[in-house]
């Protein structure tokens, strides 16, 4: 059975890295081709209330600069609005070896239909922070950055390496914030029916394509129990 609503997390699009966390232009184009022939509606995620038949968002982590030159003109062929989260201290610095959106291509995104969401001011762990005030920074700064650079209220907030736990979660709503995506943790049916939370649906350089369709319904939670058959299915390459 699909879900009703799907949201899918990428980080780069690029045909120059070949690292679990890069697809390719091309390999995004096919996933986008293959929900709209399975008649997912295309949604902005302002409407997930009321959505009614099976719908799909896209999200981009980190705010790498190849969105920019790969998968900002693609996604505005098939009138896709995409949610970018961006840690606005990494703003035109590069992160895991890749560069990282500038000011202006920001600006230019949000501009033309992107959403932009925080992804914390520095990508640090945010279980791992003690201090305070650094949490405070780390939520609201990053918040309080975007919105000054944008004008606009930033809405979502996507916790880096998805480390999250209820006491952070009850700042970052305390902080504005309406919406944290997150991808699947281990109590996934408490995130899922949790009104606060988005869980996604992370897309991997090694997903085969019917990998990706069974991550495309409510099976794969069950079938990801199993380490022994997901490693079968990687392998299933040839068939499909
Ligand atoms: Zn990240």
């Amino acid at each position: 059975m699909s879900k009703k609503l799907t949201v899918l997390a990428y980080h780069s699009i690029s045909n120059e890295y070949n690292d679990l966390l890069t697809i390719s232009p091309k390999r995004l184009e096919k996933h986008i081709i293959f929900l709209i022939k399975k008649q997912f509606e295309i949604i902005d995620i302002q409407n997930i209330e009321k959505i009614k038949k099976k719908s799909f968002v896209i999200t981009f982590d980190d705010g790498f600069e190849d969105f920019y030159i790969n998968g900002f003109k693609l996604l505005k062929k098939y009138n896709i609005s995409p949610i970018i989260f961006i840690c606005p201290n990494l703003i035109g610095n590069f992160f895991e070896g890749k560069k990282i959106l500038n000011i202006n291509q920001i600006k230019e995104l949000s501009n033309n239909g992107v959403i932009i969401g925080s992804h914390s001011l520095t990508h640090k762990r945010l279980t791992e922070i003690e201090n305070k005030k650094e949490m405070y920074e780390e939520l609201y700064n990053s918040k309080k950055k975007l919105e000054d650079l944008l004008t606009q209220n930033i809405d979502y907030f996507c916790p880096p390496y998805n480390c999250i736990n209820h006491q952070i979660e009850q700042l970052i709503l305390e902080l504005g914030y309406k919406k944290i995506f997150i991808s699947p943790l281990n109590n996934y049916k408490y995130y899922n029916q949790n009104p606060n939370y988005i869980v996604r649906t992370p897309i991997y350089r090694n997903d085969n394509n019917l990998l990706f369709r069974l991550k495309l319904t409510d099976f794969y939670q069950e079938l990801k129990k199993n380490d022994k058959i997901l490693l079968y299915l990687r392998k299933l390459k040839k068939i499909i």
